[in-house]
């Protein structure tokens, strides 16, 4: 088994203060694959004392220099791709197709967005052309303490990593205790492209002990926090003691409206998207909405495409989903599915217990509920597994009332061709991401969402307006 029990604190590995192992399970054989170490106080305290002492002279060095540091890790990133790709299918059960592709991929579009981004990006500009006197410089926060979840790792360690670094802030990584062992090569491609010591510093542990010391830590001035609703908000009482600042991203209960109108691809487009990476995403268009002439066709294809879905083992090739991540989720998918059954909802597509041939394993059935109302469980909470609950709505107003009626406002998704219809939409969704026609966002758009969905934007040059503050100096250009 792995030995993964050492931190990266100050620029070296480093043994826990106190020994506290915990297994990592590989969700594909239910046991374990690694051995690491949760931290506990000591340990968080010298990682910010570490990134406390780097601080001044990080955030002194040009963005040049920090925007080269970064192209450094993008280098080192590059050629640690397949190491990461293999942890991540081990330790969270992604498929390694998937893996290699979308979850690293994504690390790295990011880190290469940030530095263009970097590069545009107006660290010190006069108020106005005509009041030079006046200068607006952006500049780091602080010591930043960044949380991160499991079922996109290395999606969300580069865009908080990323955009703090080039902001020019020192950082203690937490990533989640489901999936360490990618962020750990992340620290070690940290290490290769030669920061200075205590900028980057990795802590494993849990929510309760490393995620809150962290987040009430006094040393510590912003927390970047990706992950559930629930611990955002202990995140953000705890980081209220000491007014820090909170950047939450957080669940999500997307909305896809399907129109009559909408291209043939739709409602197969909606299935294989709710189904990717079994489920496990925020941004899952999990709540299909179809208008009322098209639902009967709708739902049939809905169940007759999430019964071609394929399950099996991460370590296969090929384009099936894998388990989902750990005993706990699993249990929850099948109460969930239950509770679907149970509230009167119509089971098309899969159902409660594990897909025939499949003994071991989290694994789960892709399964389809039709004849879903908003009020329903299975509608209101975030499954976080393969299930997908199809709803019918007789005009755009219902729609769009339906698709606002939730805590939630991340991404909401449209299919339709017609074009004032989706522009007025377009303003109507109150999420932070809507998409139309499975038409994916630009590079470097910001990702983020709004009301229980959290307040953050991580990507490109808004990722990078998340961890500046904004200073105004007056006399700047005075005799
Ligand atoms: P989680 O909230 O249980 O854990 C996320 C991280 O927070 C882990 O590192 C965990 O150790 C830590 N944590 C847990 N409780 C904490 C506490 N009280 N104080 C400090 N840290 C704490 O979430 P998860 O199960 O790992 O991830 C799934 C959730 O993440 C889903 O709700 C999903 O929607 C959300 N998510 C959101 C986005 C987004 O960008 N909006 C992206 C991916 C995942």
């Amino acid at each position: 088994m792995l030995d993964k029990r050492q931190f990266y604190i100050n620029g070296v590995w480093v043994d826990p203060a106190h020994s506290n192992d915990h297994e990592v399970i590989d969700p594909a054989t239910e046991d374990a694959c690694a051995v690491i170490s949760l931290g506990a106080q000591a340990d968080t305290d010298a990682a910010v004392a570490a990134a406390k002492a780097a601080l001044p002279g990080w955030m002194a060095t040009s963005p040049e220099d920090r925007i080269a540091a970064l192209e450094r890790v993008y280098a080192a990133y590059k050629t640690r791709t397949e190491d990461l790709a293999k942890a991540i299918s081990t330790e969270m059960g992604a498929p390694i197709a998937l893996a290699s592709t979308s979850q690293v991929g994504a690390g790295l579009s990011h880190l290469k967005n940030f530095i263009a981004a970097a590069k545009a990006f107006e660290w010190e500009k006069p108020l106005n052309d005509d009041t030079p006197d006046t200068l607006i410089r952006h500049e780091a926060v602080g010591v930043c303490a960044l949380i991160t979840p499991w079922n996109w790792p290395m999606n969300q360690v580069t865009l908080k990593v990323g955009a703090a670094l080039v902001a020019g802030n020192t950082m203690v990584l937490k990533p989640s205790e489901e999936s360490p062992l990618d962020a750990m090569i992340f620290a070690e491609i940290m290490d290769a492209a030669d920061l200075p010591p205590g900028v980057f510093n990795l802590v494993n542990g849990d929510g309760a002990g490393v995620g809150s010391q962290l987040s009430s830590h006094p040393d510590v001035d912003m927390v970047s926090f990706t992950g559930s609703t629930r611990a955002g908000i202990a995140i953000s009482k705890a980081a209220a003691e000491s007014l820090k600042r909170v950047h939450l991203e957080l669940g999500g209960k997307g909305a896809n409206l399907v129109f009559a109108d909408a291209d043939e691809k739709a409602v197969k487009r909606g299935v294989l998207h709710m189904m990717n990476n079994s489920g496990q995403s925020c941004n899952a268009p999990s709540r299909m909405m179809v208008e009322a002439s098209r639902y009967d066709a709708a739902v049939e294809e809905a169940a007759a495409t999430a019964n071609k879905v394929q399950v099996g083992p991460p370590s296969e090739d090929g384009r099936h989903i894998g388990p989902v991540v750990n005993a706990t989720q699993w249990s929850k998918i099948q109460d969930l599915i239950q509770k679907g059954i149970d509230e009167g909802a119509r089971l098309v597509a899969g159902g409660t217990g594990r897909p025939d041939g499949l003994n071991k394993g989290f694994y789960v059935r892709p399964t389809v509920f039709a004849d879903v109302t908003n009020d329903m469980t299975i509608a209101r909470e975030e499954i976080f597994g393969p299930v997908l609950s199809i709803m019918k709505f007789e005009t755009e107003e219902e729609a769009v009332a339906v698709a606002n009626d939730t805590p939630y406002g991340l991404t909401n998704y449209v299919q339709s061709t017609d074009v004032d219809r989706r522009h007025r939409l377009a303003r109507q969704l109150r999420s932070g991401m809507v998409e139309m026609n499975g038409q994916s966002r630009g590079a470097g758009a910001p990702f983020g969402g709004m009301k229980a969905s959290g307040n953050g934007r991580e990507g490109g040059s808004w990722g990078i307006h998340d961890f500046v503050e904004v200073k105004a100096v007056s006399g700047w250009a005075s005799e």
